[in-house]
């Protein structure tokens, strides 16, 4: 796994910071000046000395660091070399989803100063994720983060997870405005029944409140990614959900079916929800095949490509982030594992995929 949280002893610095790191050639007033020495990395920024261990200088160049000297860590918030760079900026949360990759918490510590340093640092044309918790219960704090870092870096763009509860009518103007358009907002919908995706996440007139809010990112032109969680409980819905989405989010672009995320809460509700679609993919499938008739593009993320059918590979791009994805013995020499995301980190070996191996 890719580290993302380093050890570090820092002198010099009494206050939380972040900092990019640099060849001296390359540096800027907030870069850090990175060395090499026989213990490993030091960055020097004015009168500060961070030293960092078990990492090479090559992985770590231009990389934006925030520095927390009273824990002695160094946080690596964008890795230069990465397209998996997600600020977490709450973990609060207005749902319970049975299957929380994050389970909430009921402390909230506001990072957006810090993260709105870090994303002016990022590199040319990258894309910056946020996640929480639910973003937008600090809607406020989070269009200006936007409206501050869209407007000192045209280049950016920014994929945000929503439940997109929290719209009301007065947004649209900027989600759809230049750097609002700038946004992917991921959403999750769960079934096209309102029972059944309150249930899912835990809060009764969720799927009405989804609803309304999906009008307002309609009407303001913005960019909707839909996702839903492949789980025993909804994968028969698939080819309903199909539907309702041609007919009330026909927006949607792409229409993402994920497959279950082996941590947070789905750890201990792995033998319940984990639906196997390498042994029955008749419901993915005919959803797909609806979604395609409609004109409604749509993805499988997090499939490894060998458990899905031939003709449906195609749908099935490398998505898991690079720090939490890994590849199983049967993969060394595997055709496909260029195009191929794996597994996650934490994937279990008992109750996983029955049919594995191109
Ligand atoms: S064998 Fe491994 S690399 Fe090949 S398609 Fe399957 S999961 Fe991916």
């Amino acid at each position: 796994m890719i580290p993302l949280t380093l050890r570090s002893s820092i002198d010099g610095i009494r206050e939380d910071v972040v900092l990019r790191i640099n060849l001296p050639e390359a540096a800027g007033p907030d870069d850090g000046i990175i060395e090499t020495t026989d213990e490993g990395i030091i960055v020097r920024h004015g009168n500060a000395t961070i030293s960092i261990h078990g990492i090479e200088p090559t992985e770590m160049a231009g990389d934006v660091l925030f520095v927390q000297p009273n824990r002695g860590v160094v946080q690596r918030l964008i890795r230069k070399n990465s397209p998996h760079n997600t600020f977490l900026v709450t973990e609060r949360c207005d749902q319970l989803c049975v299957m929380c990759s994050q389970p909430p918490k009921k402390t909230h510590v506001d990072m957006f100063g810090h993260f709105s340093v870090a994303a002016t640092l990022a590199p040319e044309n990258a894309v910056i994720g946020i996640s929480g918790g639910e973003p937008t219960l600090y809607k406020d704090d989070l269009f200006g983060f936007l409206k501050l870092v869209g407007g000192i870096r045209p280049d950016l763009r920014f994929h945000i997870l929503s439940n997109a509860q929290h719209f009301v009518s007065d947004d649209a103007t900027f989600l759809g405005s230049e750097i609002g358009r700038r946004v992917m907002w991921g959403v999750p919908l769960y079934s096209d029944q309102p029972a059944t995706h309150d249930l899912l996440v835990g809060k009764t007139g969720a799927f009405d409140l989804l609803m309304d809010g999906l009008a307002i990112l309609s009407q303001s032109g913005a960019h909707v990614e839909l996702r839903t969680v492949l789980m025993t409980t909804n994968a028969q819905h698939l080819p309903s959900l199909a539907n309702f989405i041609a007919s009330h989010v026909p927006f949607a672009d792409p229409w993402a079916i994920m497959q279950l995320e082996n941590i947070g809460f789905a750890r201990n509700r792995w033998r319940s929800l984990f639906y196997d679609h390498s042994e029955e993919f008749g419901a993915v499938a005919e959803a797909i095949d609806l979604s395609r008739a409609h004109g409604i593009p749509v993805r499988l993320y997090n499939f490894p490509l060998c458990t899905v059918p031939t003709t449906y590979r195609r749908f099935a791009p490398s998505t898991i982030s690079d720090w939490k994805r890994r590849y199983e013995a049967r993969c060394d020499g595997c055709i496909g594992r260029r195009q191929c995301g794996g597994f996650f980190e934490w994937h279990p070996d008992a109750m996983s995929y029955r049919r594995l191996g191109l």
